[in-house]
């Protein structure tokens, strides 16, 4: 399997993230044999530096050109007095719009030995595995009007959805939830949104083609509060720009640390991988930063850009192992409790390295036999 993956490390904590990411999925190509090469590229803050710009064209070129792309994070307060499109957050937009991805997947996971992080009770959050399917360049942030008149005191914004785009999106879902547990919630506002009976009814049509898995559909509203009362009862939840942000970032308590959170954004010319926090200026340096998030984010590229399945899954069981032996970075540990080690992100990298080459050997071996 050959593979070529931009590396957008960014700014703060996210070269320290993503070192351990990229080293991950190098273990991942010498154990198994793949070839993967790994493009360095500027972005954020440090891109401004350099070069004058948070998205340089070459970054946005080689990008374009690879099979991938992993992006740390950008953020650096300095830069805060520049208007919001010279800021670095703005390398992050245009990378996402030029790539061009519309489905973005974002896994809720509760894990065992966090449930104490997590401000839900653990019979709540116990066996929770979510993945959010929502639509990312559609909708209410992208449709036109879009107007704030100070004279007048109005703002305008429109939700703007066509058939074609809810189709995409929808199928999207669906193959995944084929491959999951087999059930999609589609969640809208169709009581008081024509945007959302177009959604519904889309959706509806779309799971004709996928007999296999079982379809809902729920109200937003509602929906806020199951995830809250009853996370277990889903398995893929759909749904548009706006209430996919909200719902994603509220279902994130459920993994206890924003340190933990993946995301894949998938369907455009080239997957866009990232972990969900931001650049973290304040533990930057400090080898405080946990980096399962990025980690995480690589077995996403494993499956969605490499079709390495078992590889995907060998590097989420470290990462369930690690945490089970009881290793934590500062932000999911929790006091001075036996039984738990405290880690540098750096070793946390290199544990959860060492528990992949383990599980990596063992399938070899089993194979061999
Ligand atoms: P943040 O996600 O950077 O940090 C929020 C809090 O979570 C901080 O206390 C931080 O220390 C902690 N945290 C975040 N990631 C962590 C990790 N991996 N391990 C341990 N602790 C972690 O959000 P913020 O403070 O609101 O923003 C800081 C900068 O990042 C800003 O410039 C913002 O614009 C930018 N930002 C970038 C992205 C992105 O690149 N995708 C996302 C959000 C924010």
């Amino acid at each position: 399997m050959k593979l070529k993956i931009a590396v957008l490390a960014g700014d703060g904590i996210g070269p320290e993230v993503t070192q351990q990411a990229t080293q991950i999925l190098r273990a991942v190509a010498e154990l198994g044999g793949h070839d993967f090469t790994f493009v360095p590229g500027l972005i954020g803050g440090t891109a401004i530096t350099e070069t004058g710009s948070p998205l340089p064209t070459a970054t946005l070129d080689s990008a374009l050109e690879c099979d991938a792309v992993l992006l740390g994070a950008v953020g650096d307060n300095k830069f805060n007095a520049l208007p919001p499109d010279k800021r670095p957050e703005a390398g992050l937009l245009q990378i996402r719009q030029a790539l061009g991805g519309f489905a973005n997947l974002r896994p809720s996971i509760a894990y065992a030995a966090l449930s104490e992080s997590s401000p839900l009770r653990p019979e709540v959050t116990k066996d929770v595995d979510i993945l959010f399917v929502r639509e990312l360049l559609g909708g209410l942030y992208f449709g036109a009007p879009r107007w704030w008149n100070k004279e007048t005191n109005e703002a305008i914004n429109t939700m703007r959805y066509t058939r074609d785009e809810v189709v995409r999106v929808a199928r999207v879902a669906f193959e995944l939830a084929a491959k999951r547990r087999r059930k999609v919630t589609s969640v809208d506002k169709a009581n008081v949104l024509e945007v959302s009976q177009l959604w519904r009814a889309t959706v509806t049509e779309v799971a004709k083609d996928y007999p296999s898995v079982t379809l809902e559909h729920q109200l937003v509203d509602s929906m806020a509060m199951h995830i809250m009362n009853i996370p277990r009862n889903f398995d893929v939840v759909l749904t548009e720009n706006l209430f996919g942000d909200i719902l994603s970032d509220e279902a994130g308590v459920i993994t206890g640390s924003l340190g933990m959170l993946p995301s894949a954004t998938i369907g455009g010319a080239v997957n866009l991988y990232e972990p969900v926090h931001g650049s973290a200026p304040d533990i930057a340096g400090t080898g405080k930063a946990n980096p399962l998030g990025a980690i995480l984010t690589a077995a996403m590229i494993l499956r969605h850009s490499a079709n390495l399945e078992q590889d995907a899954k060998a590097v989420e069981q470290a990462v369930h192992k690690i945490l089970d032996a009881g290793y934590r970075t500062a932000d999911i540990a929790r006091g001075q409790q036996p039984g738990q080690t405290p880690v540098s992100t750096q070793e946390m990298g290199k544990l959860v390295h060492q528990a992949l080459a383990e599980s990596i050997d063992r399938r070899q071996a089993m194979h061999a036999v």
